[in-house]
C-alpha cells in the first residue's frame, strides 16, 4: 500500500501489504526493495476489469516467490533509474 501527499504528489507512506511493515522513506524517496503490483483484472476473469493494487516487502516477497512451482526469471537491470519503482 503507498500513499502520496496530494500536493506534492511525493510518497509519503509504503506499507507491505502481506506482513504491515512500513517501508524507510525518506523525502519521498523510498529506501527499501518493493515489489509493488498494479493487476487490471480482464473481462474474462471473475473479477471483471477491476483494478487491485498490493505492495510487499522484500522478505514478503522471498517468501511468497520461494513457493513458486516454476522460479521467478531473473534479468540484470543495466541502468538503475529513479522511476524504476
Ligand atoms: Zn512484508
Amino acid at each position: 500500500m503507498r500513499k502520496y501527499d496530494k500536493k506534492t504528489n511525493e510518497l509519503e507512506l509504503a506499507v507491505c501489504n502481506c506482513c504491515g511493515k512500513q517501508l524507510l522513506i525518506e523525502n519521498g524517496v523510498l529506501k527499501e526493495g518493493i515489489c509493488s503490483v498494479d493487476v487490471t483484472w480482464g473481462y474474462f476473469s471473475k473479477k471483471d476489469t477491476s483494478i487491485h493494487h498490493f505492495d510487499l516487502c522484500e522478505e514478503c516477497y522471498d517468501k511468497l516467490t520461494a513457493q513458486f512451482a516454476v522460479p521467478v526469471k531473473e534479468e540484470e537491470e543495466t541502468e538503475v533509474g529513479w522511476t524504476s519503482l
